[in-house]
């Protein structure tokens, strides 16, 4: 900080202030720039591990819409058409191509580069949203996975996308974690609720029934490069820290001995209704 001086007007002045704060500013600006890119690397790193679901999510809909044209035109083919049989046809072609095009969607929006938002976001759609992205994965792995959104919960003030990626990465490590244990029992909770006491709050909670989290890793669970898988990038929960944290919430796990890892994070609330 800079001291109070006096120039030769003998008017008080704060140069070395003006200074730093525009120094803070600039390296705000920095965090702030690598703070998106790294969400944005991690978002590709989902991406990555999801290729074979969405592929297989996209390729379905396209077998559909191919069996359905082939038989819509052995329907127009016969020799007197049968155009009710064909119009069915052309509209399960229609709904398959709308199906593909919807996970084109979300996994674009999940690849996309976009600058950061503050705009009231439904937690409750944003959940919804990455699950249809990652449930095809969770079956493909027999994980379980159960979700109570609390009804009429307020917006959070926030980006979206960097939201749901917090919600992205605590199910995918839940998904991950769950592979240590035998697939009866592979399972995933996910609440979303409203804090009672003040000041206004959601808590969501991602809790799974893996072999939860050793007590001498605690400490540096969310740190940048902290990792135990051996493909692992452990950047996952430090991004959902610092994303959290930036939208002015908490994140911690809660320590429950004996039932897989628990965690669970706060997000501030607009007081305006959805
Ligand atoms: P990565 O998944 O690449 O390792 P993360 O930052 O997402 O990076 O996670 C860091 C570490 O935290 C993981 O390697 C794992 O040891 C631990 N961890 C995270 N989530 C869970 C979980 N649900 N159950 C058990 N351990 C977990």
């Amino acid at each position: 900080m800079g001291q109070p001086r006096r120039d030769s007007e003998h008017s008080l002045g704060f140069v070395g202030t003006v200074v730093d704060i525009t120094e803070r500013r600039r390296a705000e600006e920095v965090l702030r720039v690598a703070q998106a890119e790294l969400a944005h690397v991690s978002r590709i790193a989902v991406l990555g591990e999801l290729t074979a679901s969405i592929a297989h999510e996209v390729s379905q809909p396209l077998a559909g819409i191919i069996t359905y044209g082939e038989a819509c035109l052995r329907w127009l083919d016969r020799p007197q058409p049968n155009l009710e049989e064909a119009r069915s046809a052309v509209q399960r072609m229609i709904s398959e191509g709308r199906r593909a095009s919807a996970v084109i969607g979300r996994t674009r929006a999940l690849a996309a580069k976009g600058v950061l938002q503050r705009a009231p976001v439904d937690l409750g759609a944003a959940l919804e949203e990455s699950l249809a992205l990652l449930m095809p994965e969770m079956r493909n792995r027999g994980v379980a996975v159960s979700v109570h959104v609390a009804p009429g919960l307020p917006a959070v003030l926030g980006d979206r996308i960097q939201l749901q990626q917090v919600l992205n990465n605590l199910l995918l490590n839940a998904m991950q974690a769950s592979a240590a244990v035998p697939a009866g029992q592979r399972s995933i909770l996910v609440r979303c609720e409203r804090l009672s006491a003040p000041p206004p709050r959601l808590l969501c909670t991602v809790q799974d029934t893996g072999p939860g989290v050793a007590p001498a890793n605690i400490p540096a669970l969310f740190d940048a490069f902290f990792t135990t898988r051996p493909d692992g990038l452990g950047m996952g929960l430090s991004i959902c820290r610092s994303v959290v944290e930036s939208h002015g919430g908490r994140i911690w796990l809660d320590e429950q001995p004996g039932t897989g890892a628990t965690f669970r994070f706060t997000l501030p609330v607009r007081e305006t209704r959805l």
